[in-house]
Parts: structure tokens; sequence; C-alpha cells
């Protein structure tokens, strides 16, 4: 289509080309015992190119992608993705959490890796259109706490080397089936990452949510995990500061020398982490919630900072906040040599604090309560 613009993603195009034979709904059984990825009946894609713009996208069903081996994408990580949840509320209703933050997030992620750029709200109606389709059957009515796994994700297909923007694109989103993961028995434990390594930098791209982030994380983890921890305690700079904790943002709440207890986290401003949905909420409900007994606090603050905190009798909870693993309470960081053991509730549950945010998101997600974050499908 020469001297017209390229069309913008265009949800209101979506054709559906529906399987013949679905796949029957495997039981949770089934997908914990397995080491592939259980997807649902379909998958949504959508091809880009610079001179046509977005093509019609279409739900068919699950099944392979075809890529030339010359394709962008398997040179120069050329991919960006998303992570959201599909909820079976206990009020019968299907839901999904602040999904406009996850698309607008998806966003700034093409951006930041020259991939093509799309209106938000079309991919939300698009994640949306998908769950329409395998979400009453994956999700069945009478099984309340159940949740999909959705999977949006970009990548440059272009076939032709040379360090370039792709000018071929696809989106896909796909659906997985989970097993429930649960918060590791007494607590999450996290290792500090290696003295010669670190997951982002200023002026790199540990904001967004590429590929290119996770692929090089893998050593330390592996390395933690034979050590007996779940994942690694991201620090940077020579000062260690507080970053991330595996795949997800890290919270402390701690007694400052002035005697008022403060939950603490990472900034965004230095871009070194990514703008989780999780804690997102979790800092708007603390606020709202919380100021009679706390402050809530965006700053650089040091594994020093915590090691001294611990010497002073000042650790209050640990938490890890993402999709994933949801609110997870940290029961021990090794730092060099030494572990910090972090106050739990009894028994190996969650802490006071990190229990009341683990059931004010909860209870939205799955539908205790109503709240704009909500959003039923
Ligand atoms: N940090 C990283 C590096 C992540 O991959 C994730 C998971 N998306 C998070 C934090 C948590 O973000 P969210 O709460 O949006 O899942």
């Amino acid at each position: 289509s020469n001297g017209t613009t390229p069309a913008p993603l265009d949800a209101s195009k979506l054709i559906y080309n529906l399987t013949k034979d679905p796949r029957p709904v495997p039981g949770e059984e089934v997908a914990n015992a397995s080491d592939q990825t259980i997807c649902t009946d379909h998958m949504l894609t959508a091809t880009w190119s610079a001179s046509e713009g977005w093509g019609a996208p279409e739900i068919k069903p699950y099944g392979p992608l075809s890529l030339m081996p010359t394709a962008s994408v398997l040179h120069y990580a050329t991919e960006c993705f998303e992570g959201l949840k599909a909820y079976r509320g206990y009020d019968g209703k299907l839901r999904v959490f602040r999904p406009d933050c996850n698309c607008a997030r998806m966003h700034m992620s093409a951006g930041r890796i020259s991939l093509p750029l799309f209106e938000p709200a079309e991919l939300e109606k698009l994640i949306i259109a998908l769950l329409g389709v395998d979400g009453p059957r994956w999700l069945p009515k009478n099984e309340p706490g159940r949740y999909l796994y959705i999977r949006p994700t970009l990548i440059g297909t272009q076939s032709q080397l040379g360090v370039q923007a792709p000018r071929e694109a696809l989106l896909y989103i796909i659906v997985t089936y989970m097993p429930r993961l649960d918060s590791p028995p007494g607590g999450m434990r996290l290792h500090t990452s290696p003295e010669d390594m670190v997951r982002a930098w200023v002026g790199g791209f540990g904001y967004a949510k590429v590929g290119a982030n996770y692929g090089p994380s893998l050593a330390a983890t592996s390395e933690a995990r034979t050590r007996g921890y779940h994942q690694i305690l991201w620090l940077y700079g020579k000062d260690g500061e507080c970053t991330e904790a595996g795949a997800s943002n890290f919270f402390v709440v701690w007694k400052r020398r002035d005697g008022k207890t403060e939950l603490i986290t990472a900034p965004l401003d230095d871009k070194l982490i990514l703008d989780g949905v999780t804690r997102r909420s979790i800092l708007e409900l603390a606020r709202e919630r919380l100021s009679d007994e706390l402050e809530v606090t965006e700053r650089k603050y040091t594994i020093d900072e915590v090691i001294e905190a611990d010497a002073e009798g000042r650790l209050v909870e640990s938490f890890a906040a993402g999709t994933a693993y949801f609110v997870c309470p940290v029961s021990a960081i090794h730092h060099r040599g030494k572990d910090i053991n972090i106050p739990m509730g009894p028994e190996g549950t969650p802490n006071v604090i990190t229990s009341k945010i683990k059931t004010w998101v909860g209870d939205i997600m799955y539908g205790n309560v109503d709240h704009p974050w909500g959003v039923v499908i």
C-alpha cells in the first residue's frame, strides 16, 4: 500500500478461526508433572511490516510458529513480552488484574527494543478476546482460586542478518495452564548476586520486559539453587543497592533509627528495575491503608543498611512481589558468607504486614471485593 499510512493495531479487525477439536483440560497433576508449558486451545497472532503496518489479528488453534533461521529475534534478541493472569473469582467471575498496566509496559518495552508500537488499549482488547474464547472452559466456574497465565509476546521476524531495527514483526498471545505456584514453605531464601555480575545498569534496559534481561541471569540463579537458595537478590553499584529478587520486586519492612516503621522498595528513577504491576499496587494500597502504622518509601537502600537493621534488631519483614509468585515472604538473605534471618509469621506463614498486603491484593484478583483493578471478562 504505497503512499498510505501503515495500519495501526486494530482489535475490531479480529478474525476467529476456532479449533474443531479442543483438547481435554488437563488436571493439575498433569500440569505439575509436565516439563513443557501446557497452552490452551487457541493463540492470537498479528503480523506487522514497516510498509503495511499491522495486519488483522487472528485467534487460531495453538501451534508452532514458522520462522526463518535468519529472523531478527533469533540473532539480536528483538523480543519483549508480558505476563499477567486471569483469575477465576470466588464469585464465579473471570478477571484480569490491571491489564492496562501490562499493555502500557509492553508498549514501553517494544519501544526500547525497536519493535513496532501499538495502542495499548488495542492489545488489552485482544487479550480479553482470547480469554473470552479459552477462559470459560480452561478455568471452570466451580474452581475458584485457579488462574491461567497469559503471555503476550512481540518478536522481530525480518529474515535478514545485519544489526538493524526489524522491518517485520509478529505479536502473539498464548494462554498457559500453570501449576499453582505456592510460596516456598518456610519462605523464600535469597542469595545476593555474585560480585562480578549485575542484572541491569544505568542506561541499560533493566526496566523493560525484554527477554535479553533473563538469559544472562540464569547462571547466578542456578548457582544459588545448588547452595540451597531460591532466587538472587540483585545488588547494584559499589554500595550494593538492593534492586529486585529474581523476577520479582523486593520489599523490606524495618524500624528506622527514629523509631518509625517503614515499608521500603527500590525506586524507578534509575531505570534499573521493572515497574511491577504488583509492586505498584502494593505501594498504592499501603499508602492508602497503612499510613497510620508505617511510612511507604521508594528510595535507594543498600544491603549494608539491611545488615545493620538486622544487627540492631530492626528488621520487621520482607517479601518479594510479582505476578508469578504473588506476594511471597522472604525468610533469609545470604550475603558474602552470612545469612540474615528475617522474621516470619507462625509456622512459616507470612508475617503481619505481608499478610495484610497479600490479602488485600488477592481479594481484588479473586473478586472477594469489588475494585476497579479487577477487570471482569
Ligand atoms: N521484576 C522483574 C524482572 C520481572 O520479570 C517481574 C515479572 N513481570 C517483576 C519484577 C514483577 O512484575 P509484575 O508485578 O508486573 O509481575
